[in-house]
């Protein structure tokens, strides 16, 4: 018999070596959040998989957690301002809602879209997505691919 490579499972039984058992054996698993099918679904386009990933999680780089994050001596953080409206500095907020720039074309999406109930809010956002996750009807897939865009 020639050698092989082996693997052992969590279980300790013996598999065919390969990097998906591999990764099924050492990756971490927490618990399913509520909004994973809204994000993850067929149709869903992977960038903005990742993007929409980062909106939920509040990790987007935006400039108020840039502040929070003291980005050194040689930046001046009182020069940050949103570069679509140069009024105030961004947040994720901001740069859905509260810019006014923003605030017209999620409108005007809003419009195009039957999300006309939703509020200018990220949770009423993410209110819709939950209660339309599992939705099967093409308008709720394009609105779900729409937020993501
Ligand atoms: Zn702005």
């Amino acid at each position: 018999m020639e050698d092989g490579l082996i693997w052992k499972d969590l279980e300790g039984t013996p598999q065919q070596f390969g990097s998906k058992e591999v990764w099924n054996n050492i990756r971490n698993r927490n618990s399913t959040v509520d909004w994973a099918n809204h994000i993850w679904f067929s149709q869903c386009i992977p960038p903005h998989l990742f993007h929409m990933w980062l909106v939920i999680k509040n990790k987007l780089r935006t400039q108020d957690r840039l502040a929070a994050w003291e980005a050194g001596s040689e930046t001046n953080l009182r020069l940050m301002c949103c570069p679509l409206c140069k009024y105030d500095r961004d947040s994720r907020d901001h740069l859905f809602f509260q810019c006014a720039f923003a605030a017209q074309v999620w409108n005007n999406v809003k419009s195009l879209v039957d999300m006309s109930n939703v509020n200018d809010s990220w949770e009423s956002i993410m209110d819709w997505m939950i209660q339309h996750a599992n939705a099967r009807k093409i308008d709720h897939i394009v609105c779900k691919m729409v937020v993501a865009a």
